[in-house]
C-alpha cells in the first residue's frame, strides 16, 4: 500500500472522478441533509461555492456546525494532487471548530451547544495495535481522513469547509472553555502536529529547539515549544517576520537564506522542527543537531528529501518523520493550550476570499493561519 494512503488517504485507487456536486445529492439510498460548502472540482482548479449531503445521524454521529475552518498547506497539497492521485470534487478542511446541533441516539459524551473540533481523521478500525495504543493515524485498517477520503461505508469524505459536518462523537474533540473557537480551530492540525513531536522528542526546560519555518505550523510549534519551556529559534527564509517570532516567544531568529547561518549555528540543536512544505537542503540543517540530535519532518513537500549519510553519522543524528496526532493526544493538546493561554494567530476570511488566501499561502504571505468564517460559505 501507499505510505502516503496511510497518512494522507491518497491513492492511485481512488481516482473516480463523481458527477458536479450541484447535480443532487452523492449518497443515493442514504438519508442525508444539505450544506453549503466549498469545492475544488480538478486538480488546480479554483475552488467555488456548492452544496453537499451529510449523512443522516448514525448512533454514535454528532451533528455540528461548523463555525470556523482553518485553511492547512494540506488542503492546498491536495487540491493541487501534490502528494499523488485524489478525489474530485473535492471539499478541503480538517481544522474545524463548531458547535454539536444535534447528537445520534447513543452518544453520551456530547450535548447539543457543547464546543468541539475535527482535525484530519474522522474514523478508524478502533481495534488494532496503534488504535489501541491512541495513534488512530496509524490504524491498519486506514483511518478515514476528513476529506479526500472514503469511509468504511464505502463514502467519499468532505471536509470542513462547509456550514456543517457529521462525524462519530469519538473523534471530535471538546473545545475547553477559555479558547475562542476562531483561534482553536487551527489547533485541530497544525496544534497537534506540532505539539506531537515535540513532546515525543522531549522539548522543555534545557532543550534548544529550532523551527524551520514560520507559518501555520511553525508559528504553533514556536508558541507550544516555549510553553513546554524549550529555548526556541526560528529559521525562516528572512528576517522579515523576525518581530513576531520573537513576540511569540522564540529566543533567537535567523534568515536561512543567509548562508552564513548555518556556519553560526553549527551544533547548535537538540531538535530541529522542519515545518516547511517546500524541499531543503537537508544536510545544511542536520549540521546544526548537537551530537544525537534529531530533526523532525512534519513539512509535507510534493517532491523527495535526499541527504547524505555522513551527515547522520557524523554526530549520531537522526531524521525522523511525524504524523499528525492521535486523538486522546488532541484533546491533551487542546487542554494543554487553555491552561497556557494560546491558541492560533489567525487572518478571518469570508468564503469568497479562499483563492487569494491560497495564493497568499503559496507566497509564504499568511500570519499565521486563515480561517474562513462558515456563516460566509452559501451566504
Ligand atoms: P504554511 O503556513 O504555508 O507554512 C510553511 C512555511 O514554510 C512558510 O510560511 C515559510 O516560512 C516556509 N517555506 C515555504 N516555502 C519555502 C521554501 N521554498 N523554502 C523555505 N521555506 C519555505 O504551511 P503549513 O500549513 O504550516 O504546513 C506546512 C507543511 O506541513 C505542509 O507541507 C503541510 O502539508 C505539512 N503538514 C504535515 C502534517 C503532518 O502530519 N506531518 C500535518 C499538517 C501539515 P518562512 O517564510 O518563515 O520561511
Ligand atoms: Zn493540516
Amino acid at each position: 500500500m501507499d505510505v502516503r494512503y496511510l497518512l494522507f488517504g491518497v491513492s492511485d485507487a481512488h481516482s473516480v472522478i463523481f458527477p458536479a456536486l450541484e447535480s443532487g445529492p452523492f449518497l443515493e439510498g442514504f438519508m442525508s441533509t444539505t450544506t453549503h460548502a466549498i469545492a475544488v472540482s480538478s486538480p488546480g482548479a479554483p475552488l467555488g461555492p456548492t452544496t453537499i449531503e451529510r449523512r443522516d445521524l448514525r448512533p454514535d454521529d454528532v451533528l455540528i456546525d461548523v463555525a470556523y475552518a482553518g485553511i492547512c498547506h494540506s488542503d492546498i497539497h491536495q487540491a493541487k494532487e501534490d502528494w499523488g492521485s485524489a478525489i474530485f470534487p473535492m471539499v478541503p478542511g480538517h481544522e474545524i471548530a463548531g458547535v454539536v446541533a444535534a447528537v445520534g441516539a447513543d452518544v453520551t459524551r456530547y450535548q447539543v451547544g457543547d464546543r468541539v473540533g475535527v482535525g484530519c481523521m474522522v474514523d478508524s478500525c478502533g481495534e488494532c495495535e496503534y488504535c489501541e495504543a491512541g495513534t488512530e493515524q496509524f490504524c491498519t485498517k486506514g483511518a478515514v481522513l476528513t476529506y479526500n477520503g472514503v469511509g468504511y461505508d464505502g463514502q467519499n469524505t468532505y471536509g470542513g469547509y462547509s456550514r456543517q459536518v457529521v462525524v462519530k462523537d469519538a473523534f471530535a474533540c471538546r473545545i475547553p472553555e477559555g479558547i475562542e473557537l476562531d483561534v482553536a480551530a487551527p489547533l485541530l492540525c497544525a496544534g497537534i502536529t506540532t505539539y506531537s513531536p515535540l513532546r515525543q522528542w522531549g522539548a522543555g526546560p534545557g532543550k534548544k529547539v529550532a523551527v524551520v519555518g514560520l507559518g501555520g505550523l511553525g508559528h504553533m510549534a514556536v508558541k507550544l515549544a516555549v510553553a513546554m519551556g524549550a529555548e526556541v529559534t526560528v529559521l525562516s527564509q528572512s528576517l522579515k517576520k523576525q518581530e513576531d517570532g520573537l513576540r511569540l516567544g522564540a529566543k533567537d531568529y535567523f534568515a536561512t537564506g543567509d548562508a552564513s547561518t548555518f556556519d553560526l549555528l553549527k551544533r547548535r540543536f537538540d531538535l530541529i522542527l522542519n515545518t516547511v512544505s517546500a524541499e531543503l537542503p537537508v544536510d545544511s540543517y542536520l549540521g546544526m543537531l548537537r551530537v544525537g540530535g534529531a530533526m523532525v519532518n512534519v513539512g509535507a513537500p510534493a517532491k523527495s528529501l535526499s541527504y547524505n549519510a555522513f551527515s547522520l553519522i557524523i554526530g549520531n543524528t537522526m531524521l525522523a518523520g511525524s504524523s499528525i496526532g492521535g486523538i486522546a493526544e488532541t484533546q491533551e493538546m487542546l487542554n494543554f493550550c487553555a491552561e497556557h493561554g494560546l491558541g492560533a494567530e489567525i487572518e478571518t476570511i469570508s468564503a469568497d476570499q479562499v483563492n487569494a488566501a491560497y495564493e497568499r499561502i503559496e507566497n509564504s504571505d499568511v500570519r499565521y493561519r486563515f480561517v474562513i468564517d462558515a456563516k460566509t460559505i452559501g451566504a
